[in-house]
């Protein structure tokens, strides 16, 4: 079947064709600055690329004809008419307690996930606004599938989803750990059980999202049981920008001091803090890693930060599992970063982890990056949202 997975953000849609038998990637593309002048990107294997060509775009609608215009284009699209797109995947941010899977979208789904909103004011209009766009364009006859970050976690038990808050912010409020990048945690643990050669089933896998955001699953015989995210993606680790867990009082002291409301401090957690805020270079590994060769001792300070962080995660959740039979890496960091995925291994052999340098020598594909005797398996899997979203789409259309 071939599906149109969009990732609607309020100023820019991704979009990707894929056929989900042969699992191939048909076109795949951008839309920016919606709303602004519009920018439009579109490749496709062996036909002419289009990059951020002037398109106006007022509102999604126009981005997402522009989509169809140029997959059916005579000379550079890639299929013959619209009919032949027969579902649209969507990733959808939040899905609350509402949604623990992937949803055919009505009435009554548009319904819940306006509910959602205030869960996620920032992501979910858009996502929501990308729907009605498609709905628009493409019509109601075509099947639509919200793939949400949040509902794979949805099967934390409450011991791990629940802070310690008054209960009633729980109850009245929905103020819980939903945890993120669900899809991503889905489709490598899937893969790492495919790789191993042994049923999902019967294994206990730590999961780790390491890019620009990042995040850590502990999956345990093919269900989430904790996860690094919280309420929103700020908890966890210290990500590129985001802060990660610290303590809530710091909010109150430095408002304080600096006279800041609280969407001045939040943007300070969200934006200017993490491996960014620690080195003052930048929130890229790959500038951190150049920066502490040539002795920038803050940005060898963030480093060995990001990477103690996911090792005392790794620990947590090996202890919450009562054992881990794999770990995996994947995102930009945990794909491409071979000093780190070494760094965080090294001193876990206590827990039956030894790594294959040579083995992890390697970038953005599959290996197995741990010594043949190693009791713990260390995977690369490169991630694959999109495919995820479209092979649900596809089950549910
Ligand atoms: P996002 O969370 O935006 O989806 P990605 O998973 O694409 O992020 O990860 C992007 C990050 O991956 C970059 O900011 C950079 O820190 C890191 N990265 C990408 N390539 C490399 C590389 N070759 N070496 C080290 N880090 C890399």
């Amino acid at each position: 079947m071939k599906v149109l997975v969009i990732n609607a953000g309020s100023s820019s849609l991704k979009y990707q064709l894929l056929d989900t038998e042969s699992q191939a990637v048909l076109a795949k593309g951008l839309c920016e600055r919606i709303g602004i002048d519009g920018k439009f990107t579109y490749k496709a294997p062996g036909k002419e690329t289009i990059d951020a060509k002037d398109v106006a775009m007022p509102t999604h609608s126009e981005a997402i004809q522009a989509v169809l215009d140029a997959l059916v284009d005579p000379a550079n699209g890639v299929v013959s008419s619209m009919k032949e797109i027969e579902a649209v995947g969507h990733r959808v941010v939040h899905g609350g307690e509402t949604f623990a899977s992937s949803v055919k979208i009505d009435d009554k789904v548009m319904a819940a996930l306006e509910e959602c909103i205030p869960l996620a004011p920032l992501h979910n209009p858009a996502n929501i606004t990308g729907i009605k766009a498609c709905t628009k364009v493409m019509g109601p006859d075509v099947p639509q599938v919200a793939v949400f970050d949040t509902a794979f976690h949805q099967t934390m038990p409450p011991v791990a989803y629940t802070y310690a808050l008054p209960y009633e912010y729980y109850e009245k409020d929905k103020v819980r750990r939903y945890g993120f990048h669900g899809t991503s945690h889905k489709y490598v643990t899937q893969r790492a059980a495919d790789m191993l050669g042994k049923p999902i089933e019967s294994l206990r896998l730590i999961s780790c999202h390491l890019g620009n955001g990042s995040s850590i699953a502990a999956v345990a015989y093919g269900k989430s049981v904790d996860t690094s995210m919280g309420f929103t993606p700020l908890a966890g680790l210290p990500m590129g920008t985001r802060a990660g867990d610290l303590d809530a009082g710091i909010l109150e002291f430095l408002m304080n001091k600096y006279g800041m409301d609280i969407k001045e401090m939040l943007n300070v957690l969200n934006k200017k803090s993490g491996v960014q805020g620690v080195s003052g270079v930048s929130s890229d590994f790959r500038d951190l890693g150049s920066a502490a060769e040539q002795g920038n001792t803050r940005a060898a300070l963030a480093l060995d930060m990001f990477s103690y962080g996911v090792k005392k995660y790794i620990g947590a959740y090996a202890a919450a599992m009562g054992g881990v039979d794999a770990i995996i890496f994947t995102a930009g960091v945990g794909e491409n970063d071979a000093q780190q995925r070494m760094n965080i291994a090294s001193g876990l052999e206590f827990m039956g982890v030894k790594m294959d340098a040579d083995a992890n020598n390697v970038r953005g594909k599959e290996a197995i990056i741990s010594a043949i005797d190693s009791k713990v398996k260390v995977l690369l899997i490169p991630t694959n949202e999109e495919l995820m979203i479209a092979l649900d789409t596809a089950a549910l259309a």
